[in-house]
């Protein structure tokens, strides 16, 4: 899998970085001045141009690699690794794969995570005549019980034995054959899911969920809102069904289960966008192993991230 040049050699890994970042352009970090610069004594590092600038940059200067001491090579790898399985790969396996030590693993496996997120205004998904898939379920235990207002008046705060407040809520929206957008909310509530909903799909859509209370009332505001009876073991009416999004749950749920048990809350968010990522460039919608690490790497400008310590 790591035969080629930039696996293996620091120099490699960072020319190809720089051919796929800039492509024989160099763009200042720093201003955004194009191709105004010049080579210092440093390998791969760059002297801005621009009177008002004149700093040093290289290729991962404010990006999520910026100020790591693992070589860039090690860090190629870790791309290729994270985004070639499905399930994604745990810190452990990266800390014995990649032979860093336990620590750089899990700062790494974070980075890539945040290089994979989406960033900024994201267009509408669905539109007329196409359909968008919203679901919503549930992982793992939040770290604070969550509290009811009115038990704590009666003396008894903690919601207990209702399965899914002792969980963590995950909404998702799928466009049928096409991308999926996850969201982890406080409360997967009628006001916080018509709010996403509301935020990222085409009026024009089709919106198709099961019978939850959760939709009847955002539904009204797009082209249609079709439902599956769960309950009745209705699954599939014709084409309306929430199949796409249970599919992306299961595999999110399985990974996170076999791979990533320990998750702490505040990154859940993160672990989403990371089965968001490889399920949005998945082969079936035309993209190979190699082209999806590609992708992550580009995502990497302007996601500096910093973190205390492993968990
Ligand atoms: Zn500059």
């Amino acid at each position: 899998m790591f035969n080629a040049p930039h696996f293996q050699n620091h120099d490699k890994a960072r020319e190809y970085l720089e051919t796929l970042r800039w492509n024989g352009e160099p763009v200042c970090p720093h201003c955004g001045t194009i191709d105004g610069h010049y080579p210092t004594k440093r390998a791969g590092v760059w002297r801005c141009h621009s009177p008002e600038c004149r700093k040093d940059f290289s290729v991962t200067t404010k990006t999520v690699m910026e100020s790591s001491h693992i070589k860039l090579h090690i860090w190629l790898q870790a791309f290729a690794l994270m985004t070639a399985s499905k399930k994604g790969i745990s810190a452990h396996q990266l800390h014995r794969s990649l032979k860093v030590t336990y620590k750089s693993a899990w700062f790494l496996a974070h980075r890539i995570r945040e290089a994979m997120r989406s960033g900024g205004l994201l267009p509408p998904m669905g539109g007329e005549g196409k359909i968008v898939e919203a679901d919503e379920t549930y992982y793992g235990k939040p770290e604070k019980p969550r509290v009811s207002p009115r038990r704590e008046k009666e003396g008894r705060p903690y919601i207990k034995g209702e399965k899914n407040r002792n969980n963590r809520p995950v909404v998702a929206l799928v466009e049928r054959g096409g991308r999926v957008r996850s969201f982890h909310v406080p409360v997967a509530d009628a006001a916080s899911v018509a709010a996403i909903v509301r935020d990222n799909v085409h009026r024009e859509s089709r919106l198709h969920t099961d019978e939850s209370r959760l939709y009847p009332v955002v539904g009204r505001e797009f082209a249609a809102h079709e439902t599956v009876n769960h309950s009745a073991k209705e699954y599939a009416r014709g084409d309306v069904t929430t199949n796409t999004v249970e599919t992306y749950f299961s595999v999110f749920k399985r990974g996170m289960r076999g791979t990533y048990q320990h998750c702490k809350e505040k990154h859940l968010h993160r672990y989403l966008a990371e089965f968001d990522f490889r399920f949005n460039n998945r082969i079936a919608l035309g993209v190979n192993d190699g082209e999806r690490a590609e992708l992550a790497i580009k995502g990497i400008e302007g996601k500096r991230l910093t973190y205390r310590q492993p968990h």
